[in-house]
């Protein structure tokens, strides 16, 4: 396989990463100062990164200093930045339509992308798609489906979850307090049971999530809420925002069996761990379980704001009028998302999944030598560090970024590795040798000797 990407020269890749100024430089701190000034302060800006152009797996800051993109603008940019294919269609469709409105109209591109879509969606039978702006909109979208096809309010989420901000995915996100303090009240019937969080590197096996299971229908499904007034169970097969968790196989296998026990529909977000990133197209593809609903949106279209959920044609039964939207699935958005399924579908699914296993392996090896990381876990290149608390996975990722890596936290005290999917051995090696060097100069935290290797 070739992979074709803009950082294809090796005299680029050799000069990634390069510093040419102090962090931040000072074109970057003026930026920052304006920033500061006018931006909403909700945004949380994990570090001093000011982007000025960006081109495979490299960033350029305003000052001229060049980064390795481990982070590829929170798993968005799946095929590497400004991927050539993806430049010419998003070029190609700006010179014949931009908007439309595909609530109302017919357009090709809308078409051909729901039609990709429909035909990966991991259903036995077939499927029908509705697009959206963002992740967010997707589960919107996905618990307004699941309450109609149901007749029924109830939704179950889980411990950890990060589902979106709008209010509805807002009410099922229960990741960090900050993101629901002082938005209530929130959507009624609305429960979380705890997620399997399985530490398997150094602690062994966590289980198959049978305790979790218990506690999900002796104290939930038993106590809180009726299964028959349950619309949904939705879940990450793969927690994201919440720290890079991977829910055992037989526990999503466990839910699905609930779930028709109960008529209940199951919800996989996948907006973080599905378009090719695991290996597979869907994460939940790793446990063989089929859900209901899918959501996407991230990765789908290469950083056009691009989203959408997947359904069994069973299930989409809402009339003409029941959901729509003005801009969701724009013919610039769609054709940018149907070069990118189609360079995913066209190796850099395969490629994921290798250099995920060589990521992991280089990762394994420095956490060994160089010692407290608390645990590694996660699928292709979806790869969270945990470390033994926030003041140390902080201080590591600032490293990162002084020497050249863009990382970003998750969790707790996790680090997530989840570049663009074209990252070759060359861009893993580096990037496991500069981790390894933030982790030397990071300062753990007392204590953490008991967990160093
Ligand atoms: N669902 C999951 C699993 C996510 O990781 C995210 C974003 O991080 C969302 C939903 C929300 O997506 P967006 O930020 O595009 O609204």
């Amino acid at each position: 396989m070739t992979l074709e990407t803009s950082t294809s020269s090796a005299a680029a890749r050799d000069a990634v990463p390069h510093l040419v100024t102090e962090l931040p430089g000072p074109r970057a701190r003026e930026l920052i100062a304006r920033d500061d000034a006018v931006v909403s302060p909700s945004l949380t800006r994990a570090y001093a990164l000011v982007a000025e152009t960006g081109s495979g797996y490299v960033v350029t800051d305003v000052d001229g200093n060049r980064f390795l993109d481990f982070a590829a603008g929170i798993a968005v940019v799946s095929t590497g930045h400004r991927h050539p294919k993806v430049v010419e269609a998003i070029k190609a469709q700006a010179d014949r339509l931009i908007h439309i409105a595909a609530t109302d109209f017919y357009e090709p591109r809308y078409l051909e992308l729901t039609e990709h879509l429909a035909r990966i969606a991991p259903f036995s039978e077939p499927a029908r798609v509705f697009l959206s702006n963002s992740g967010t909109e997707a589960v919107e979208g996905a618990i307004k489906l699941a309450r109609y096809h149901t007749g029924r309010p109830g939704l179950i989420a889980f411990e950890g979850a990060f589902h979106g901000r709008t209010l509805g995915a807002l009410s099922l996100t229960n990741s960090k307090i900050k993101q629901r303090a002082g938005f209530g009240p929130l959507l009624p019937m609305v429960y979380h049971a705890p997620y399997p969080r399985q530490r398997t590197w150094r602690e062994g096996s966590g289980g198959d999530g049978s305790a979790e299971l218990e506690v999900l229908k002796r104290s939930v499904l038993g106590r809180l809420i009726a299964p028959s007034d349950v619309a949904a169970i939705v879940i990450e097969p793969i927690q994201g925002e919440g720290g890079y968790f991977p829910a055992p196989a037989s526990f999503l296998a466990a839910i699905r069996e609930l779930c028709d026990e109960h008529g209940i529909l199951l919800i996989a977000d996948e907006v973080q761990s599905g378009m090719g990133r695991t290996g597979r197209w869907w994460a939940i593809q790793h446990a063989g379980v089929e859900p209901d609903i899918i959501t996407t949106a991230k990765g789908i279209a290469s950083g056009m704001p691009l989203g959408g959920f997947i359904a069994r044609e069973s299930v989409m039964t809402w009339p003409v009028g029941a959901h729509g939207s003005t801009f969701a699935g724009n013919p610039v958005c769609a054709a940018a998302g149907k070069a990118t399924m189609e360079l995913i579908e066209g190796g850099l699914m395969e490629n994921a999944a290798r250099m995920g296993a060589r990521l992991r392996e280089g990762i394994e090896r420095v956490a060994t030598e160089r010692g407290g990381v608390r645990d590694i876990r996660g699928i292709g290149l979806m790869l969270g560090i945990e470390f033994a608390d926030h003041e140390h996975s902080n201080a590591v990722q600032e490293a990162a970024f002084r020497r050249g890596l863009l990382v970003l936290e998750c969790g707790e005290a996790t680090i997530r590795l989840c570049p663009p999917l074209i990252v070759d051995e060359e861009a893993v090696d580096t990037a496991v040798r500069i981790f390894g060097e933030a982790m030397a100069s990071a300062k753990p935290a007392d204590g953490m000797d008991e967990i160093g290797g």
